[in-house]
């Protein structure tokens, strides 16, 4: 494993493995890492002969400066929980290497509107700010494949239309949302979380399943207002709760009228802001 921290060396390192017909899996992370982390980054290296994850917690994403400070920087501990994975390149760049010519270049990417709805609602700017860095970092690596995790439903989808509406040459794997034993969708803000408080936001995933099995036997009002209030208990304060075509992100009304369908949520709990979402028709 190599410890990298400047873009010419990894594009460089990128170029010779190309030259000799190795494909290149990339994994884009903000570092403390945790088993849905790894998770990606054992995918990325059984569909690929050279893996690189990124850790770099990129500032043009957060709309609210002290999440930023807060932001837990585990550098040496993310690499011991990488080695065991065997990942090839591990880049981990400063902010001046990443924005050379200043953070906001870059930043106007069109992003279809995706980014207006639920987390963009919340957190303006937030996703240009994520399609700017995934840009910049794809620019570099030049990876064959992306992996990303369905955790962040908004993020792979804003990112996947960037791909598409710029023509980048490479492909997105998305890989399934890894949970706590009670169902808490894994988080490198979770260790923010009381120990009680953890242990009961299982709450969360629970009233995204309990969604899914009304979809057919409720309106969608109901499921909403529904999962609003059993998301309304405790320290837990939900942001949202949306049921969206996961294709264009927007409210549904009618679930007959749709093929995919998304649940998504957002909940403060001690201060901590915790998304998750459950595919409830694919
Ligand atoms: P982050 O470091 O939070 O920016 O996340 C880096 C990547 O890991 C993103 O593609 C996330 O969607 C993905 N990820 C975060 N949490 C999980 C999880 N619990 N399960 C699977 N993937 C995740």
């Amino acid at each position: 494993m190599q410890l990298l921290s400047k873009a010419d060396e990894v594009t460089t390192l990128v170029q010779v493995a190309k030259s000799k017909n190795l494909s290149v899996g990339f994994v884009p992370t903000m570092g403390a890492l945790h088993k849905g982390h790894i998770s990606l980054v054992r995918r990325a290296k059984k569909e690929n002969d050279i893996v690189i994850v990124s850790i770099f917690v990129n500032p043009t994403q957060f709309n609210d400066k002290k999440d930023l400070e807060k932001y837990p920087r585990t550098l040496d501990q993310d690499i011991q929980a990488l080695k065991p994975t065997k990942v090839d390149i591990v880049f981990a760049p400063d902010v001046s290497e990443i924005y050379p010519d200043g953070d906001k270049k870059g930043s106007e990417i069109d992003l279809g509107g995706l980014d207006k709805m639920m987390e963009g609602a919340f957190r303006p700017g937030h996703f240009n700010g994520v399609a700017q860095v995934v840009k910049r970092l794809l620019d570099i690596v030049n990876p064959d494949r992306l992996y990303m995790g369905q955790k962040d439903f908004q993020q792979f989808t804003i990112i996947q239309h960037m791909i598409d509406t710029l023509h980048l040459p490479v492909h997105m794997v998305v890989c399934p949302i890894m949970r706590e034993e009670n169902g808490l969708a894994m988080s490198s803000r979770n260790v923010r979380l009381t120990s009680t408080t953890r242990s009961n936001a299982g709450i969360i995933y629970k009233t995204l399943k309990s969604a899914k099995s009304k979809l057919k036997t409720h309106t969608i009002g109901n499921i909403n207002a529904e999962a609003m209030k059993s998301l309304s208990t405790g320290p837990f304060e939900p942001v949202y709760f949306e049921i969206v075509d996961g294709n264009t992100l927007q409210p549904i009304h009618d679930a007959s009228k749709h093929d995919y369908i998304v649940a998504c949520t957002a909940v403060w709990a001690d201060g901590v802001r915790l998304i998750d979402n459950h595919i409830l028709k694919s």
